[in-house]
């Protein structure tokens, strides 16, 4: 298994074609817009060589029977969900931020069972090939970006309906040797600082659409693949030290925008090549098992917003004020009531035919949906409890100047006891984790709240629903 330094040592070997502001980035792995989201990711990797941590981080590959990271595992039972929400909450507590690696392992769990659902009916070959995938992800302990997100363009329009058809990534040719794909993903998390991209369709596909249906490997760094590396809210205070808030781990995954232009993929990195009878079940797989982690990840996040929101109301001399406890009790509750829902989902899962476990889908849905509400909530509440100097704070630049220094410090301050530059810190620390960006990724990452609510409608079991009252009320047929 790797660890921290050895996976960012991995990174300098790869030749990754990235632009941000503008500019090439050569040297992604010391780009300061970059480097945060190196070091988030780097968790998952230093975690798993932490004795306390190690049953949560690491587990035995079921293809080898050796110790892997997590990361890289297939579900084998109930527990191993379970235990995958756990991680997520303790890594987040450590970064304040996403780490990027669960969309990876997300697309591999969703890749593994449904290749062999569709072998079984097909008798297509794909389900040994991703396992030989599978295998050296594992025993190189690499970071997979899962790639699913199609730019779409009309959302009105079908693939094949769009005058443009790269709007969504589709085969442009297929000879003895491979798979030729063109197009592009979109909201690419942690993209720029991983070894290997799992492309999967983004919506459920119709014959018309059939060369939409590829999923596939691709290094990230193949020729024809080029990345474009998102703005974030603030993001120049990346380049400061006290205005950053969170500068060690940045803000949600680093993403980027990936363009595909007539990409190479040899047969044994095809996985679904026109199958559209499977792209629907591929997505909402992948869908479920994202949307399970969102009350473990967010949970996280939020200890560290409930902290920071504690640590500011003592700096501000309000802690003992009931309405301030009150509201910490409020924040508390929504954060342990996105947990549940994402350890529910997780200890209701149940088995697939290919042997591994798959979370109970509407509870994955409803973990998410809440995540799209109470996230901004925690956040409000943050706001209120912090006061209005989180928008007005003027910059480091001034609180460390000469002349005007003084009065930055000297009327920031609030109790007497604590040094305005940490209050400051906390302060932009709060900024930094409830701002536009991170809300935003709640809002849409793994699927916006209208993609939940379609699972969630279908999963819930509306006739049933419907008998049950029909009895109690004594109507017959
Ligand atoms: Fe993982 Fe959460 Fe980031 Fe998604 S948002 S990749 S679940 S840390
Ligand atoms: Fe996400």
């Amino acid at each position: 298994m790797k660890n921290a330094e050895t996976y960012v040592e991995s990174l300098k070997s790869l030749k990754l074609k990235v632009f941000a502001s503008g500019e090439q980035i050569t040297n992604i792995v010391d780009s300061p817009l970059i480097k945060p989201h190196i070091n988030s990711a780097a968790m998952t990797y230093e975690m798993a060589h932490n004795p306390a941590f190690e049953d949560l981080v690491t587990t035995t590959s079921h293809l080898t029977g050796k110790k892997i990271n997590r990361f890289t595992h297939i579900h084998q039972g109930t527990d191993d969900l379970v235990k995958k929400v756990k991680m997520l909450r303790m890594i987040a507590q450590q970064t304040g931020t996403c780490f990027q690696r669960c969309v990876g392992f997300d697309a591999m769990n969703a890749m593994y069972s449904v290749t062999y659902e569709m072998d079984r009916e097909l008798n297509t070959p794909y389900h040994e090939r991703f396992k030989q995938f599978l295998l050296y992800i594992q025993e190189n302990d690499l970071m997979v970006a899962g790639s699913m997100t199609d730019p779409k363009g009309d959302r009105g329009l079908k693939p094949s309906q769009l005058k443009d058809p790269d709007l969504y990534t589709r085969i442009v040719e297929k000879n003895d040797k491979g798979i030729v794909i063109r197009g592009a993903k979109a909201h690419q998390t942690g993209i720029v600082n991983s070894h290997e991209m799992l492309i999967m369709p983004t919506i459920a596909l119709t014959e018309d659409d059939k060369a939409f249906a590829v999923a596939c490997a691709v290094p990230t760094d193949a020729p024809g693949v080029l990345h474009i590396f998102g703005r974030q809210t603030n993001d120049e205070r990346k380049f400061g030290l006290i205005d950053q808030g969170n500068c060690r781990f940045g803000v949600v995954g680093g993403e980027a925008l990936t363009v595909l232009e007539d990409v190479f993929v040899p047969w044994d990195r095809v996985f679904m090549c026109e199958e559209y009878q499977y792209a629907g079940a591929l997505v909402e797989r992948f869908a479920c098992y994202h949307r399970q982690n969102y009350g473990g990840c967010k949970a996280g996040v939020s200890d560290i917003i409930i902290g920071a929101s504690s640590l500011l109301s003592f700096y501000n001399g309000v802690s003992k004020a009931s309405h301030i406890r009150d509201k910490i009790v409020e924040m508390v509750h929504l954060t342990e009531t996105l947990y549940c829902c994402s350890i529910a989902c997780s200890s209701e899962g149940n088995k697939l035919p290919c042997g591994s476990y798959y979370v109970n889908p509407i509870l994955a849905n409803v973990t998410k949906q809440n995540i799209t509400r109470f996230i901004y909530e925690i956040a409000r509440i943050s706001h209120d409890i912090a006061g209005g100097f989180i928008a007005t704070l003027p910059s480091e630049k001034d609180l460390l100047h000469p002349e005007i220094g003084k009065y930055v410090d000297k009327y920031f301050r609030g109790v007497d006891s604590v040094k305005t530059e940490d209050r400051i810190r906390i302060a932009r620390l709060l900024e930094n984790m409830t701002g536009g960006t991170a809300l935003a990724e709640s809002m849409h990452g793994a699927g916006s709240p209208q993609a939940q609510r379609v699972v969630m409608l279908r999963q819930a079991n509306l006739d049933h629903k419907m008998t049950l009252a029909k009895k109690l009320a004594g109507i017959e047929s």
